[in-house]
């Protein structure tokens, strides 16, 4: 008996406070300012020195040699566990730690993040050169 003379005590005291929890996705929630999220890769800084998948303990990233000077990052984001060794331990700055935490696929083949150099730029000479911008290429949702 005392329990529930409590328990609604507890609830009186209670009814006129806010909601301790969010109405999310419909409301944001704010995020510490060291969150650890997504990573991001700069295939234009990264000289393919490959300290990031030595250092990396899940094994979640491979980078991939796929032209002269040119490297790709493909991050296993169900395997990363966003502990930022890799971002740390990379001596040009080509991997950073972003914010983005909404990672849930309903199929795992699109957690394996690709990131792609921008296409070669066309040869001295051929019609149309463009300086081709920095791209990222990720899969579907990923
Ligand atoms: S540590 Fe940095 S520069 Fe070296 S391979 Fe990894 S991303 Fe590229
Ligand atoms: S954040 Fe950690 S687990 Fe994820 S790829 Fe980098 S080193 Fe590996």
């Amino acid at each position: 008996m005392i329990k529930i003379g409590k328990m609604l005590q507890q609830l009186l005291s209670s009814l006129g406070e806010k909601p301790a929890t969010h109405r999310y996705p419909f409301e944001r929630v704010s995020l510490p300012p060291r969150f650890r999220g997504k990573l991001k890769f700069y295939p234009e800084k990264c000289i393919g020195c490959r300290l990031c998948m030595r250092d990396c303990p899940s094994a979640a990233i491979q980078i991939n040699k796929i032209g002269e000077k040119r490297f790709e990052a493909v991050i296993s984001l169900d395997r990363c566990i966003y502990c930022a060794q890799c971002v740390d331990v990379c001596p040009k700055k080509a991997l950073e730690i972003t914010s983005e935490f909404e990672l849930a696929q309903l199929d795992r083949k699109n957690l394996k993040a690709v990131f792609s150099p921008p296409a070669e730029p066309p040869s001295a000479g051929q019609a149309g050169a463009t300086n081709a911008s920095p791209e990222t290429k990720a899969p579907e949702g990923a």
